[in-house]
């Protein structure tokens, strides 16, 4: 068995860093020119002449790219070629896909460092450090980490028992037919993984890429492609989500989706391969994980400093657009009378801006249509008489879409922005009276349909586990004492249940277990040569 892999180092970027030095010539590399992006099917770049253009969302007005988007006969091809390379691909092994992704995870902790990281920097406005935990870390870790896992697979599922006289066995056989990768635009890591992770095990992919990201992930797909991907094992597909789910769903070779996105968007694909299942040749796997809600709860014993500091970067780093962001707070009202002045100041020193001038804490959010929801949200808050914007509140999209760090305080915690998922840099705090902190435990449960992540902050252990127990179902990622994201691969294996996805934890052994379908087999080495039992004879 090889080593373990170790978690990807996380470089600094400190002023003079040679890191930094890259990172800035290539930001301005990739400004200089405007790249064309194809749709990529069985290896071949393919230009279809229908395009949309990819800009920077904190400068809107800038071209980063002409993207050519598939049409029927492009995905129809991408869903043939998948199926056309599995054999092969299985034939070639473990061992030697494997290699491949590891060789992806080299390219990317290495020589394509600076150009993922930049492109995502562009792509989706992310800052330095958020883009080097997301496309180079995460991903890094997601390829080397899989590979371990699969590694250990075939051992594990062995049978236990082979008496004597016969050999038992268990083939871990990939799913047949190829997987549906839909990605989401605010982690280039997931967009990396959706399609590996089942190509590690020996599936086929045919990969959509979220329409806000094509150009990070473009460069995603040319990093795999240099480390050996053979062609057709993951097809490249910029496109309508709905046509290429159609033309997926209506290929009998469909055999599973691997899903990151909204809650919406799942739940309707889900019900569209319900309706294609008398068509297609096997059950599907479907694999999502979905929207969040993410709370923090405060008990009266809590760590003030740590609160401020968990409610601050928890809600707003990545503005606020992470699966996992803190977006509701219940808060004891003694505790928030002595943070609240303390939380509001520092909010307002956050810088926000380009995500090229590194002393940026905050960058745009992804689009208008985002911009225009979370405003939306926030003019609504503005005008209910349960909630009071207490910092920020403001937008302004002329240059960038720029939203500031928003805190809605609430009366009500069952108000539209305490319940639903906003994905942008909005925190709404619900005050309890300090003697209420089970009831508000049961709030938290409750009010929310979604369980993906959440936090308590409280010194007693007594209290602690309170939270924990009465908190089971409500967070598929638990955290005590800190905000409630930055989940790392291998340590905290990442997912939620109820509204928020099957929970089958992205970046650890139970999500490739969903990609693979086993055969078992039995060996006789003597085979019975007469039909008649023993029982059958006479006395
Ligand atoms: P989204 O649902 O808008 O899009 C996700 C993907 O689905 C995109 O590729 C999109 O093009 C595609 N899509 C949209 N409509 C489709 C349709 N009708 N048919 C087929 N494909 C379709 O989500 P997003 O805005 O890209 O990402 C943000 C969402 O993702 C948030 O809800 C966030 O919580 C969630 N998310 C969850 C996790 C997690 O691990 N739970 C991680 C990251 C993001």
């Amino acid at each position: 068995m090889p080593e373990q892999p170790r978690n990807e180092p996380i470089l600094g970027y400190a002023p003079g860093s040679p890191e930094r030095e890259s990172i800035m010539e290539e930001i301005d590399r990739q400004m200089s020119e405007i790249l064309e992006i194809p749709c990529i099917v069985n290896g071949e770049e393919v230009f279809t002449g229908v395009t949309m253009q990819q800009v920077i969302p904190h400068n809107h007005g800038h071209i980063l790219a002409n993207v050519h988007l598939a049409g029927k006969e492009e995905i129809e091809s991408a869903c043939l070629s998948a199926v056309k390379a599995q054999q092969s691909w299985i034939d070639i092994g473990l061992d030697a896909r494997c290699q491949i992704f590891e060789k992806c995870a080299d390219l990317l902790a290495g020589e394509w460092r600076a150009k993922v990281n930049a492109s995502t920097m562009l792509n989706q406005s992310k800052t330095v450090f958020q883009a080097e935990i997301d496309s180079a870390c995460e991903l890094i870790d997601f390829w080397r980490f899989n590979c371990h896992y699969a590694r250990g697979f075939h051992d594990d599922f062995q049978p236990l028992v082979s008496p004597p006289g016969v050999v038992n066995s268990t083939e871990i056989r990939p799913l047949e037919g190829f997987v549906l990768s839909i990605t989401p635009f605010n982690f280039t890591s997931i967009a990396g993984n959706l399609p590996s992770a089942p190509a590690i095990v020996g599936c086929t992919s045919v990969w959509k890429p979220s329409r806000n990201s094509y150009y990070s992930n473009y460069f995603l797909m040319r990093l795999m492609m240099e480390a050996g991907l053979p062609p057709g094992v993951i097809n490249f597909l910029p496109g309508s989500g709905a046509e290429i789910t159609g033309t997926a769903l209506s290929n009998p070779d469909f055999a599973g989706l691997h899903f990151t996105g909204s809650t919406a968007t799942f739940q309707g694909l889900w019900q569209e391969i319900g309706r294609a299942l008398p068509n297609l040749n096997s059950y599907p796997r479907i694999v999502g994980e979905t929207g969040g809600k993410d709370f923090i709860v405060a008990h009266p014993d809590c760590d003030r400093r740590g609160l401020v500091v968990a409610l601050l970067r928890g809600a707003f780093e990545y503005q606020g657009q992470k699966c996992s962001a803190a977006s509701r707070a219940y808060v004891p009202k003694s505790v928030w009378s002595e943070i609240s002045d303390e939380l509001i100041d520092e909010i307002g020193s956050i810088s926000m801006g380009d995500a090229r001038d590194l002393t940026n804490f905050m960058t745009a959010v992804i689009d208008k249509r985002a911009f225009d929801k979370i405003s939306g949200y926030i003019d609504r808050a503005t005008k209910r008489d349960t909630c009071e914007v207490v910092c920020g509140g403001g937008y302004d999209d002329s240059v960038g879409y720029f939203i500031q760090p928003t805190i809605i305080l609430t009366q009500d915690p069952n108000s539209e922005s305490m319940i639903e998922e906003i994905f942008g840099p909005v925190l709404t705090v619900y005050l309890y009276e300090d003697d209420d902190f089970e009831e508000v435990l049961k709030i938290c449960d409750e009010a929310s349909p979604y369980a993906l992540t959440g936090s308590i902050f409280s010194s007693s252990e007594k209290n602690i586990q309170k939270a924990f127990e009465a908190l089971r179902f409500t967070a598929g990622n638990f955290y005590i004492n800190d905000k409630p994201t930055g989940a790392v691969v291998a340590q905290q294996p990442f997912g939620g249940a109820r509204a928020s996805g099957t929970n089958d934890k992205a970046g650890g052994p139970l999500n490739l277990l969903r990609w693979i379908s086993p055969r078992s087999i039995k060996r006789t080495l003597e085979t019975p040569h007469d039909w008649k039992y023993q029982f059958m004879q006479s006395d």
